[in-house]
């Protein structure tokens, strides 16, 4: 059971930290483990933000 899972090569929009960013598919969120920062994630091209 996989609850989340890091983003690999992703950045941060908010404090530019790399591969600090993780998706929680339950709540269908993107969350920065170094500022907190979420959002919503909403892929539209079969892409992951
Ligand atoms: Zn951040």
């Amino acid at each position: 059971m996989m609850l989340a899972h890091f983003l690999d090569g992703l950045r941060c929009s908010i404090c530019g930290t790399l591969n600090a960013l993780w998706h929680d598919p339950v709540r269908g969120m993107v969350e920065c483990r170094e500022c907190g920062q979420s959002a919503l994630c909403v892929p539209e091209s079969g892409e992951v933000a």
